[in-house]
């Protein structure tokens, strides 16, 4: 691996909070065997090579904690565009799984996906893959570490599916959306875990147990082994959680308690735990957040599309829960980048009434770039990565304010969250290696990924 110095950045932001989140000492990286060795005012070493950040800005790479790469191909379907959680869910993601039940069609909506994603400055995903079934004519999680590891890109593997039959509106389901048995769901996950799971801080994969959802998709009493045989397999738990009112009727009238009350029950609690979206909570589940260690995948976009609400994600920091960022699937979030989520998480808690609310200091650039930074990291547990520290991997992303939209700038240095678009890239590197140049992915045909994603898309019209 090449020895490399980013040179000559305006400003470095860390990743820490408070007076560490700027660097205070200069912005200059060193890179050694793709870590980070010093940062300062430095001078080039013989056989170094000197990456040109001159004017730019530097943030660690951002951290994904919760996507369905696989719906990168479903964005803006009209029959879904105005509809609430469960209704999308029938109109879009359901009956659309028939199509991706090639290999072809799986690994094309990933690299749709994550190419959209390291375009903005995203160095690791962890994709919620929940397309798996019976008789299935091919590895899908093969295919999605694949993808991302001919970009260059951090996978968490997040496997998902069901045990139990979701009934949709129209009372059946396609063949693609049939249940596993318990056993099925629970081998195929320990054979990937042998497979892939490389449990290191510094992991290119892991493999995370993530049946879709606790209400939906499994039976209650399931839950329990499932989160024991994590835990012996050394691996995390994920799923979706109180994204909509739904899952708090469901829980009060089947269950006669919240969501994070019946998720406790079943062992579903803990720092090795993070759910997604998390938006109805109410005071007592936010604390039983914060002392349980369990973390939140915050996706302000998806739940402002969807019209599920705006998770309590100020005070969810205030009392110390672990809170990350990250797009959600792009069919309910048409443009799934994490720079027009950043943007997003920036402005939503301004805008929303309450405690904070109407409180222009709710969430400030600072807390947007920590929590989706250092605060992917801890959720997934990659303790290598999510901030630029000396010891840490070199995931970072250079942004180039070449744009009108960050002319006139007095701090440069929020321009990649406070102003909107999406920023160009000098470069985007992963443990070291330059994996975006010059807002372009080394050998990756654009134009043809492009033709690729219209094809396919002509095919399901
Ligand atoms: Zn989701």
């Amino acid at each position: 691996m090449n020895d490399l110095l980013v040179k000559g950045a305006a400003h470095l932001w860390t990743g820490l909070r408070g007076a560490a989140m700027r660097s205070s000492i200069g912005a200059d990286i060193r890179i050694r065997s793709g870590l980070i060795t010093a940062i300062g005012t430095l001078a080039p070493e013989p056989g170094e090579r000197v990456l040109d950040a001159a004017g730019c800005v530097v943030y660690p790479g951002w951290i994904n904690t919760h996507h369905h790469l696989f719906q990168s191909l479903l964005k803006g379907i009209p029959a879904g565009i105005n509809l609430a959680l469960v209704p999308w869910l029938a109109a879009v993601p359901v009956p659309y799984r028939r199509f991706f039940d090639r290999e072809e069609a799986l690994r094309l909506a990933a690299r749709v996906g994550l190419v959209e994603l390291m375009l903005s400055g995203c160095t690791t995903v962890a994709d919620h893959q929940y397309h798996y079934y019976p008789g299935m004519p091919f590895d899908a999680s093969a295919a999605v570490f694949h993808e991302a590891e001919r970009l260059g890109l951090r996978l968490v593997l997040c496997r998902g599916g069901q045990t139990v039959a979701r009934a949709m509106s129209d009372g059946h389901a396609p063949p693609q959306a049939a249940p596993e048995t318990l056993e099925g769901f629970m081998a195929s996950i320990e054979a990937d875990v042998r497979r892939f799971h490389d449990p290191s801080s510094f992991s290119m994969r892991r493999v995370v147990s993530a049946i879709t959802t606790p209400n939906w998709s499994c039976r209650p009493e399931e839950l329990k082994p499932m989160a024991r045989e994590a835990r012996r397999l050394g691996i995390r738990l994920h799923s979706h959680l109180s994204e909509t009112h739904d899952y708090v009727r469901w829980a009060r009238e089947v269950h006669d308690c919240t969501p994070m009350e019946f998720v406790e029950r079943h062992e579903w609690v803990g720092p090795d735990v993070w759910f997604a979206h998390m938006v109805h909570l109410d005071d007592a589940e936010l604390k039983r957040c914060a002392e349980t260690g369990t973390g939140i995948a915050h996706c302000p976009q998806s739940n402002a599309r969807l019209g599920s609400g705006i998770a309590r994600i100020p005070e969810a920091l205030a009392l110390g829960v672990p809170v990350s960022l990250a797009v959600d699937g792009a069919a309910s979030n048409e443009a799934a980048d994490m720079a027009s989520e950043a943007h997003a998480c920036w402005l939503v808690h301004r805008a929303r009434p309450g405690p904070f609310g109407g409180n222009a200091a709710a969430m400030t650039v600072e807390d947007v770039v920590h929590v989706g930074t250092a605060g992917g990291a801890r959720v997934l547990g990659l303790d290598g990565t999510g901030t630029l520290e000396v010891g840490k991997a070199a995931d970072l992303a250079v942004y180039d304010l070449d744009q009108p939209r960050h002319f006139g700038l007095h701090d440069p240095a929020i321009a990649p969250v406070a102003s909107g678009g999406r920023p160009t890239l000098r470069a985007l590197l992963v443990h070291g290696r330059i994996v975006v140049e010059n807002d372009a992915i080394p050998g990756l045909d654009m134009a043809q990924l492009r033709r690729d994603a219209e094809a396919f898309v002509k095919l399901m019209l």
